[in-house]
């Protein structure tokens, strides 16, 4: 099969079109024909700049969350059969640790992910365990489940668990045209929120409002405080939710929390080291909470808005395999508005 091999860091060009031997499946794995994986700033870009510090096995076929179609099962495999629709979840559980020894298998201590720790979807084919797998419905295509299934339950699991977000409570998603803010902005809607959406140009407010969103602040233009504050009457907003770490940006986002208010985050792309008025934060109650990661219940219920066309992704541009190396330039120069995937199986 054709995988793009990354053999040492460094630019896009060190991705490698090679020819390379068909995956076999271990007897709890399948094999997935890959007809759409995304391409991401951290788990893609940085891992393929100097390995982000994750300690990515060399050399690597990059690529996180393949969706494609089942072509072969190991023996011991009987969820899935041949055929079938799928999307694949990063995390390979270790099974070894206490967590995955006590149940919590979300809570791993060394999970493999899929991309990084071993190869994964920048290739005609990839083998995962079939505990990865999770069906796609019919209505959503491989680039639009691949995208789904990268963002939608972590912004899902921030909105919920983390942020305990309530029907009518008011939301500035950050970075709102991004990949997880427009999963964010769309998932707070449907759960019943009013929702604010930030971004950083007038087009990209414009895409967050497309999706749903009831107003729109481009905070590189306007003051971003001040523009909440009005449009809430004064009283900001519940839940700020952010990605961006911004050291500019993060203050502004967080002052626009009203009495109780909850900002989450998962994303550090801005810088990541910001500065934290510790004193409004205790006087008016607030709580800043971090969190990576879903369950497999945030997965469930975002495929569910899915099927019913309440979660449709922005995706930018869809290319072949062999143009990794500008799919990774593209995201890198932010020069897409709306993800960048690509295509192993069908790319020709
Ligand atoms: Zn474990």
């Amino acid at each position: 099969m054709r995988a793009m091999v990354l053999e040492r860091f460094g630019p896009p060009e060190v991705m490698q079109l090679r020819e390379v031997p068909d995956p076999v499946p271990e007897a709890d794995e399948v094999v997935v024909k890959v007809h759409a994986v995304t391409v991401n700033r951290t788990l893609d870009v940085r891992v393929r700049q100097d390995g982000d510090g994750r300690q990515p096995i060399l050399p690597l076929v990059l690529g996180v969350d393949p969706a494609g179609e089942v072509v072969a099962r190991g023996p011991k495999v009987s969820s899935v059969q041949v055929g079938d629709r799928v999307a694949v979840l990063s995390p390979i559980r270790c099974g070894r640790c206490a967590a995955c020894q006590s149940g919590r298998a979300a809570d791993c201590a060394a999970p493999v992910h899929l991309g990084v720790h071993r190869w994964g979807g920048y290739a005609e084919y990839v083998a995962v365990p079939a505990a990865n797998l999770v069906p796609i419905p019919d209505s959503l295509s491989f680039a639009a489940a691949s995208v789904v299934v990268r963002h939608a339950p972590t912004a899902h699991h921030l909105l919920t668990h983390k942020a305990a977000l309530r029907p009518g409570e008011w939301v500035l998603v950050m970075g709102a045209a991004g990949g997880l803010g427009h999963m964010g902005v769309q998932v707070a809607r449907n759960l019943g929120a009013r929702v604010i959406a930030g971004a950083g140009s007038a087009e990209r407010v414009a895409a967050a409002m497309a999706a749903g969103a009831e107003f729109g602040v481009d905070y590189r233009h306007q003051d971003l405080v001040q523009a909440v504050l009005e449009i809430t009457d004064g009283r900001g907003v519940d839940v700020v939710f952010e990605n961006i770490g911004d050291p500019e940006l993060f203050p502004k986002a967080f002052a626009t929390l009203a009495h109780a208010g909850r900002l989450v985050t998962a994303g550090a792309h801005g810088g990541g080291v910001v500065a934290l008025d510790v004193r409004r934060l205790y006087q008016r109650r607030l709580r800043v909470i971090g969190g990576a990661g879903s369950e497999r219940s945030d997965l469930e219920a975002v495929l569910a808005m899915a099927e019913k066309g309440q979660l449709r992704p922005l995706i930018g541009r869809m290319l072949p395999l062999q143009e990794a190396a500008l799919a990774h330039r593209l995201v890198e120069e932010n020069r897409v508005l709306g993800k960048v995937v690509l295509s192993p199986a069908t790319g020709g």
